[in-house]
């Protein structure tokens, strides 16, 4: 599926009048924050939106502006003109909001995951953007639809969050020129933000990063470091699933460390694995998709059937052979 122009998604946006703009189940800033910013520009352009996303707003992103546009999809299916997924790999990740839309006469995606097999009508799928906040800054600008100041901070917390404040490597010059545009544009205050974003958790994350670390495990001489979270001990620090984005950068940080995996017990009889690689040729999105999951190159996820010793085992397997590979290559 090639890509279509953001001529050709203006035009659908000017056109039609009832809209729903969907993002990933287990939602991070750049989904959250991307939904707001076309939601609102498209509520500006005088359409009529919602904002869909399976779990609602969560707690720890509750301070974006227009936050409340947010909600959890309706029991009963909606109809719309045009239904919009942003930063969805596959489909059925965008869970419960899915079945939510009875019908639509047009699907758009619109996502940066090299995995994305072009669901949809109309798909735009820019792999070399480090966040779909920065494709969506690129639509809005290049058609002139609407942008203001709140528009202008959900895509900043989208950019900041999916970039790890500006650190990974598809971070580009453009980026930095996109950021600088929100900030003038939008007049940000880039200190308050990012301490609404860093600077803001609750004190049960750190607890389980303490839980965590006692859980610590390393392989393949400290190249592979590991953790992982049972549902016996999520329950008794009463985490709730925010609680934990971004606890497996502190497995990404350590000196030797190639490849970091995190594994989360969930309650379906699955285990959410979650990796991270500071090396190109070591490709855990490769690795996931052994799994039925995807993403990135460098971070990449799967949620796989089986006990989590089961899926420790099967994921380390797969994850030793490609580190071994990398090494001796
Ligand atoms: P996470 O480790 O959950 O932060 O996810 C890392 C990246 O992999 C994100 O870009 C996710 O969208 C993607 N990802 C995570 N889980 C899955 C999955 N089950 N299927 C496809 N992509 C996934
Ligand atoms: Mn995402
Ligand atoms: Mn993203």
């Amino acid at each position: 599926m090639s890509n279509t122009t953001f001529e050709e998604i203006g035009r659908v946006l000017r056109e039609h009048q009832q809209f729903v703009v969907l993002g990933h189940v287990r939602p991070d800033g750049d989904a959250l924050g991307s939904q707001l910013a076309l939601g609102l520009s498209l509520q500006k352009l005088g359409k009529n939106v919602r904002v869909w996303n399976e779990e609602g707003m969560l707690e720890k992103y509750s301070f974006l502006p227009r936050a409340e546009l947010l909600t959890k999809p309706p029991a009963t299916a909606e109809h719309v003109d045009v239904a919009i997924a942003l930063d969805t790999a596959i489909q059925n990740r965008l869970g419960t909001t899915l079945a939510a839309v009875g019908s639509a006469k047009i699907w758009i995606n619109i996502d940066h995951h090299v995995t994305n097999p072009g669901y949809g009508d109309l798909v735009i799928i820019d792999p070399s953007a480090p966040a779909t906040g920065e494709i969506i800054f690129r639509l809005i600008k290049s058609q002139g639809l609407p942008f203001d100041h709140d528009i202008a901070e959900n895509l900043f917390a989208a950019i900041s969050t999916d970039t790890g404040s500006f650190q990974y490597p598809k971070t580009s010059a453009r980026t930095f020129e996109i950021a600088a545009g929100l900030v003038r544009e939008g007049d940000l205050d880039v200190g308050k933000i990012s301490q609404q974003l860093y600077e803001n958790y609750p004190r049960r994350r750190l607890e389980l990063l303490r839980e965590l670390l006692r859980t610590m495990r390393f392989s393949e001489c400290g190249r592979i470091a590991t953790f992982g979270l049972s549902l016996k001990t999520a329950a008794e620090l009463g985490v709730i699933p925010e609680d934990n984005e971004g606890l497996i950068d502190h497995l990404r940080a350590l000196h030797g460390v190639i490849v970091a995996v995190f594994f989360e017990e969930l309650s379906d009889g699955k285990v959410r694995v979650s990796m991270r690689s500071k090396d190109e040729r070591v490709d855990v999105c490769a690795i996931c998709q052994k799994f039925g999951g995807g993403g990135h190159t460098l971070a990449a996820g799967a949620r796989v059937r089986g006990t989590l010793a089961e899926v420790e085992e099967k994921v380390l397997e797969e994850t030793r052979e490609a580190v071994k590979r990398a090494c001796v290559s």
